[in-house]
């Protein structure tokens, strides 16, 4: 099977995952573009800050309000390489980001296509376009390589 290069945020992703695992952190990058820019870039943090809320997505949208100066990131795209949660699917939706790009998905943790379904739900705030499977490989063998090593 010919494989593709990935669109250069989701390779970005990708890398900001593998700098998560040399730190001993579950392998899941993010990053925030505008107009072609990056914006804010990160992987999680959950162990080094210690912060249970420390994802990858909710770091780059700190990040990327910081940086823009605003609370609402309009124009926006989300690239990341697992399925959010319902936590970051819920950040998601309240900062109105347009574009979610996830590669993997996540079965047992992810809100999107998974369990809770945030944007399906009346409630949400907020519906982006969700785009998914765009490095799903490279993703799911990152978690499944730091999982086996830590059994
Ligand atoms: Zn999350």
């Amino acid at each position: 099977m010919t494989r593709w290069p990935l669109p250069q945020p989701m390779a970005l992703a990708l890398e900001q995952a593998r700098k998560a695992v040399r730190a001993g952190e579950v392998p899941i990058g993010a990053v925030i573009m505008k107009d072609g820019e990056i914006v804010a870039a990160a992987h999680n943090e959950t162990r080094a800050l210690p912060d249970p809320t420390a994802h990858a997505e909710l770091l780059a949208i700190r990040r990327a309000a910081q940086t823009l100066g605003q609370e609402r990131l309009d124009g926006c795209e989300l690239w990341v390489t697992l399925e959010p949660c319902a936590m970051c699917a819920g950040a998601i939706a309240h900062a109105r980001i347009p574009r979610l790009y996830y590669a993997a998905p996540d079965p047992k943790g992810g809100a999107v296509e998974h369990g809770a379904r945030v944007f399906e739900h009346a409630q949400s705030l907020h519906v982006p376009e969700v785009y998914a499977g765009l490095g799903a490989e490279e993703a799911g063998e990152l978690l499944r390589e730091f999982f086996r090593a830590r059994r």
